[in-house]
């Protein structure tokens, strides 16, 4: 009745990505699935949501320039 749970799976070695990913891919599938049910991991997600698309939010004020290339004047 030995339980089979090697020491060699430790964390240690995941990469930190995957586990954002695999959040990410979790808060997505739950907000998507429970339409917003309001509980901590829908405010997981509210967050993290905003924080990623952020950029996307102020069009104005930062990177969009050195995205879309103005024609040179002379
Ligand atoms: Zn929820």
């Amino acid at each position: 009745m030995a339980p089979q749970f090697e020491p060699t799976q430790v964390p240690e070695t995941t990469d930190e990505s995957d586990i954002l990913r695999e959040q990410l891919d979790y808060l997505i599938e739950h907000a998507a699935s429970e339409a917003q049910c309001g509980c901590s991991e829908c405010r997981r997600y509210l967050r993290v949501r905003a924080i990623l698309l952020e950029i996307f939010g102020e069009p104005e004020r930062g990177n969009l320039r050195e995205m879309a290339p103005l024609p040179k004047a002379a």
